[in-house]
Formats: structure tokens, sequence, C-alpha cells
């Protein structure tokens, strides 16, 4: 069979890091399998859902690399809810309910007072032919929950989680259309997920009940015959939270568009939320290859999976270490040349800091204020310099030899009239691409007394 996920966003706001982990892990599981990954948007909530949301959605996995092979929109499948709906409803398994919020919200009450579980009592469920004709004589109309068989506990083996059991007595029978006759969540993505072929729902450990539920959905859907489909296989994965181990604010606003904004290569994203959380070490990746081929969700562990924004900027500095050329291609002038990548490179945390490194090249530099004593010694190093494959080992050997200065003291006051920094990418390498001129132009400029 082939292997077919779904990521299936609520399109009522950004992605977040949290959502893009749970896209990534359905991408890589259905990738690793040749298998197919939806996009599913679930917009059933017709008030809270917006277009702009669902072109964002694509672009950031768009953006990530994490390209769907199908998308569906629930939207587009209210005939199957109600056909679903009346299968189960014929089946014995729907039942209308009539209770308002605040009387539901008192029955919580209540039970909580008394040290109970707040379970929903049934009560619609007692009610008779005649007192439900009641209720609608008297013009209310019914919400629609889902009867539970608490015949049986709930069993399944997760993907992350190992052997589940639930008591369906110990859950309320959950509401799943309003009555209005718009859906909640539960049903929806049932019957979806069956018609779909969905072999493997991945999702975040919250939905842990959702899935108690969702398999007695399953279960009574193929047994009125409403398909021939099969239950898929369930996974939860732990939550991430953040450095602090907490779910934080900053985490829930933190997506794509973050990311991009300060400079993030989307490897860098796809590499620590690829392997957070799992027993495999995190590691910068430029192609997403080998994360397909290691992707495991045996690896993935219990605890919540920790983010923190740090390690994604180690992890970027990595990758950009590694990126060709043509990765930044956008960023630099036609005649910015391999050499100067070379160079530049190795001193990036972003790749768009490569604009600064290239104007150090070029020039114009900042003017440095220097002592009387290394004025001197620029005037010196102006003399000495001479142009060759190496200028760099060249003025320098000759330097020592001249002044007897070493380390600091031989390398700063050069690198500094020259670059304009106190730090930077290798001199040996840079100082080729400054060019002589250039080069001369600096010394001297160092070499000059201030001006008072
Ligand atoms: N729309 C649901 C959510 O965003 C989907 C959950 C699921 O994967 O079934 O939580």
């Amino acid at each position: 069979m082939t292997t077919i996920t779904r990521f299936a966003p609520s399109p009522t706001g950004r992605l977040h890091v949290g959502n893009i982990r749970t896209a990534l892990h359905n991408w890589l599981l259905a990738r690793k399998a040749g298998g197919t990954f939806l996009l599913r948007i679930d917009d059933t909530d017709a008030a809270r859902s917006r277009e702009e949301y669902v072109a964002a959605i694509r672009n950031d996995l768009a953006w990530l690399g994490l390209t769907p092979d199908g998308e569906e929109r629930q939207s587009e499948r209210l005939a199957k809810y109600e056909a679903a709906f009346e299968a189960l409803k014929a089946a014995g398994r729907i039942y209308p309910a009539y209770e308002t919020a605040q009387e539901l919200e008192l029955k919580r009450k209540i039970q909580l007072g008394r040290g109970l579980p707040p379970i929903y009592d049934r009560a619609s469920l007692a009610l008779s032919e005649g007192e439900r004709a009641a209720k609608e004589a008297e013009g209310i109309a019914p919400h629609w929950r889902f009867k539970l068989d608490h015949d049986e506990a709930i069993r399944w083996e997760d993907g992350v989680r190992g052997a589940q059991k639930f008591d369906p007595a110990q859950l309320s029978d959950p509401v799943i259309r309003r009555a209005d006759g718009s859906w909640l969540y539960m049903l929806p993505s049932a019957v979806d997920d069956l018609d779909m072929g969905v072999t493997d729902v991945l999702r975040g450990e919250d939905h842990v009940s959702n899935t108690a539920v969702q398999i007695q959905m399953f279960t009574a859907l193929i047994a009125a015959q409403y398909t021939a489909a099969h239950m898929p296989r369930f996974a939860h994965e732990a939550l991430l939270v953040g450095r602090e181990g907490k779910l934080s604010k900053r985490l829930g606003s933190l997506g794509c568009d973050a990311f991009r904004d300060q400079g993030f290569e989307p490897m860098a994203i796809v590499s620590l939320l690829a392997r957070l959380g799992t027993s495999q070490p995190v590691e910068p990746f430029v192609k997403v290859r080998p994360l397909i081929e290691t992707f495991d969700l045996s690896t993935f562990g219990r605890a919540p999976a920790k983010f923190d924004e740090a390690e994604l900027a180690r992890l970027n500095a990595q990758i950009v270490h590694q990126l060709p050329l043509e990765a930044v291609q956008g960023f630099v002038p036609a005649d910015f040349t391999p050499e100067a990548w070379h160079a530049i490179r190795p001193n990036l945390e972003k790749a768009s800091e490569v604009v600064e490194w290239w104007q150090v090249v070029t020039g114009p530099i900042p003017a440095q204020d220097f002592s009387d004593e290394d004025r001197a010694y620029l005037a010196q190093a102006l003399a000495a310099l001479e142009w060759s494959e190496t200028p760099w080992q060249t003025l320098t050997a000759s330097l020592k030899a001249a002044t007897g200065r070493k380390g600091k003291e031989l390398f700063l006051p050069l690198r500094r009239a020259l670059t304009g920094m106190d730090h930077g990418p290798d001199m040996k390498e840079l100082l080729p691409l400054i060019g002589e001129a250039e080069a001369q132009a600096r010394l001297e400029q160092g070499a000059k007394p201030p001006r008072s």
C-alpha cells in the first residue's frame, strides 16, 4: 500500500514553528516511503478561515521545499460529510443534543465541584421521542453528538508512543456538528482520512484523545459501509517547547516570515526541526536527501522537543559555510568571483552578510585611527608591499623580519588599515581580492597623520 500522509492546517492564522515541524515530518515520512504528501486545508470554520492564510501556507511550504503532491479543501467536501453523517445517524451513532452552552457549563461546574471528571452526562440521549419533539416545538435546534461505544477499550499501537489504551466511558460524546449545520473538526477529518486513503496520521500529542474518538468514528464508518477504506496508523509526536521548557507565546508566533526576515536558510529550519526531539543528532544539511533517508519515527522521544533559536543560528552558519556560490547570486554583483565566495563564506552567519564583506573588498572602507607607532609601521608596510600570487604572506614575512613584530601586533594594524575592521576573512584570501592599487591606497591612508 502506498504511504499517504497529510498536513491539515486550519487557515485561521500563519503557520508557526510547531505546525512547520508537523508538516515536515509528514513530508519526510511520505518521501522516504516514495509515497504521497497531501495538503488538506481544514476550512470548515468559514468565519475564521481566510484565503490570505491559505496562500501563506502554500508559500511557506514552498519556501521550505515541502511541496505537496495534492491539495484538498474541506469547504469543497461538505456533501461527503453530509453522507457520512447520514450513514452514522442511520447506524444509531449520532444523536441530537439540546443543551445550551450555559447549561453545559453549569453541568461541568457541578461535576468539577463534586470532584468528578467533566464528562457529558448523555442527558439528551436519554430523551424520549416525545421530549425531543417538545424541544423542537419550542424552536430549539439541536447540535449533534457522536455516540461513543462504551463496550470496549480503545486501543492502538502509536508510532511514537507505543501501545495506547483509552476507556471510552471517560470521554464525552463529542459534538460533531453545530445547530446551524456547520461542522466541527472531528468527523470531517476522519471522513477525509478514509476518503483520501491516508495511511499514516502523524500529528502533535495534543491530538491523542481526538485519535481515541476518531478510531471509533473510523470503525463506525467502515461498519456502516460508508467506505471500504482502512483505518490509518497513528503517531503522535511530543510537542515543541521553547528553550526554557515551556510552550511559549513566542513559539506560537514564530513562523516562516520571521525566519525569512532574519535571513535564515530554509534548510537550517528543516535540518533542525527534522531531528529535534529524536535520538538522531541535529546536523547541518544543505540537501534534504539524507534527512529523508534517515527519517525514522522509532527515534522520536516522548519528552518535549526544545526549540532554541541560538541552535538555529549555529546551524544556519554551518549551512551557509557549505553553500555554493549560486545560492547567493541574488545578493552579489556580476563581478563577484568564486575566489571571493571562498574567502568570505567561512565568515558568514547569514548568507545576506556577503554584501557587507564584498563592500569591504570593493571599498570604500571606514577610516581608522592609529597610534604614531602604528602609522609608522603602516608606512613601512606600504613600502614593503610587493604584489605576487601571495601578497599577504610576502608582506607579513618581510615586516616580521624588519620590525620584529609578531602575532596581533604584526597583523592587526594591517587588517584594520586594509579592511576597516578588526576581524574578518582570512587576509591571505582577502588581500588578492582587494587588489594592489586599492591596498596601496588603504595603507597610505592608514599611514597618514590624523586630520586635526
Ligand atoms: N486542522 C487540525 C489542526 O490544525 C488538524 C489536525 C489533524 O492533523 O488531524 O489541529
